[in-house]
């Protein structure tokens, strides 16, 4: 296998979240998507030839993203057409992509829609649900009324039994459920949150309130932290840890009364915390982001990115591609969550969220 960069804390990349689109049908005040998209975005050719040189320099894994992803017209033809990356051989010096996964809000994962993911090679979907009655889903997908709320709600209900159904397997860590908790939104929902995922022996996912963009009105109060999720459930539910995978963003933990299934097939065995506010893991962060129109961020909360376009367009120049992203691996210093702790007041103005896809 040819060698493979590290960036300037020797950290090798491993994973590329791609956004495939700046709107959203849901208006999340945590997140503040766009109304439109930005006027420049990349094709699909363009989209494989960026996932194909991430690949050459180390990454194995590709999560689709937005702004909403479902809304991208050409998401199964983009997923088909990675497929031969899919199926080089691990020793391949061209790199291999083991895995394609998406993360939805779920309104528009009908069951055929579905299918046609499976079909094309998606291997995991991850669906966001901040809340399990109508009010607390309309107050975190900014709606207007506790009936929109229920009606986001059954939506995304039916999405899991679709997701399932379509073969997305929650006891395989297929098919996931995120929620994002802050303070004064959905604190109440985290006992329902749990139950509901337990009940449907889904891995939830809970997410500290992140201050990404400049427009979600984040303050450090909104945050719950992580550790205080884990006791307020493992309160209901007596919990272990099991600790975080190596270049992971989660810490997990099992439940005790589920211990039975500890060897992982049951997906609602397990409990999962992302504290990229209380305790960052940039150490081990192996993660690109790129924007639905071909801007790179090396970290999530870096204030500036890299256009990509100029070796995108007229047509993609692989060789040239690969060394713009290998140049920019190679220089990459960001462990921005980690400075914010040491010194508060050292934080950039960052990229918003729905462009970057959490
Ligand atoms: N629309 C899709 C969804 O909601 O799953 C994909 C894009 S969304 C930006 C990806 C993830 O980021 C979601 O799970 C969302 O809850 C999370 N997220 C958005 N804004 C956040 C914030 N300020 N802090 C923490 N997580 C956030
Ligand atoms: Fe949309 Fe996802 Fe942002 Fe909510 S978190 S507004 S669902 S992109």
């Amino acid at each position: 296998m040819a060698e493979r960069p590290l960036d300037l804390h020797g950290r090798p990349l491993g994973v590329l979240r791609l956004s495939l689109t700046a709107r959203c049908n849901l208006a999340c005040p945590y997140c503040c998507p766009d109304l439109e998209d930005p006027p420049d975005l990349l094709t699909l050719a363009e989209r494989v030839a960026l996932v194909e040189a991430t690949v050459g320099l180390g990454v194995h894994t590709l999560r689709l993203t937005g702004g909403e992803p479902l809304l991208h017209r050409r998401l199964e033809e983009l997923i088909a057409a990675l497929q031969p990356l899919r199926r080089r051989d691990p020793g391949d010096p061209r790199g291999a992509l083991r895995e394609i996964a998406l993360t939805s809000n779920g309104v528009l994962l009908g069951a055929e829609r579905a299918r046609q993911l499976k079909a094309a090679g998606l291997d995991r979907i991850t669906l966001s649900l901040d809340g399990t009655d109508g009010a607390s889903v309309a107050r975190m997908a900014g709606l207007g009324s506790p009936a929109a709320g229920d009606a986001v709600l059954q939506r995304v209900l039916a999405a899991i039994r679709h997701a399932r159904e379509a073969g997305f397997d929650p006891a395989r860590g297929a098919l996931k459920l995120n929620a994002v908790i802050t303070r004064s939104g959905n604190a109440d929902q985290l006992l329902p949150l749990a139950a509901l995922a337990r009940e449907q022996g889904l891995e939830l996912r809970l997410i500290e309130f992140m201050d990404v963009g400049n427009r979600n009105g984040w303050e450090p109060e909104q945050v719950l932290p992580a550790a205080e999720m884990v006791a307020r459930i493992g309160a209901a539910w007596p919990l272990e840890p099991v600790g975080r995978a190596p270049h992971g963003t989660a810490g997990r933990w099992r439940y005790r009364d589920r211990a039975a299934d500890a060897a992982g097939a049951d997906g609602g065995a397990h409990l999962a915390v992302v504290a990229s506010i209380t305790a960052p893991f940039c150490g081990d962060c192996n993660r690109l982001r790129i924007t639905a129109d071909g801007v790179a961020y090396s970290c999530l909360f870096a204030a500036d990115g890299t256009d990509l376009k100029p070796w995108l367009r007229p047509q993609p120049e692989p060789g040239r591609l690969r060394q713009a992203l290998e140049g920019l691996w190679r220089a990459r210093r960001d462990r921005w969550s980690e400075e914010r702790q040491e010194a508060a007041d050292r934080r950039p103005a960052p990229a918003e969220m729905a462009y970057l896809g959490g």
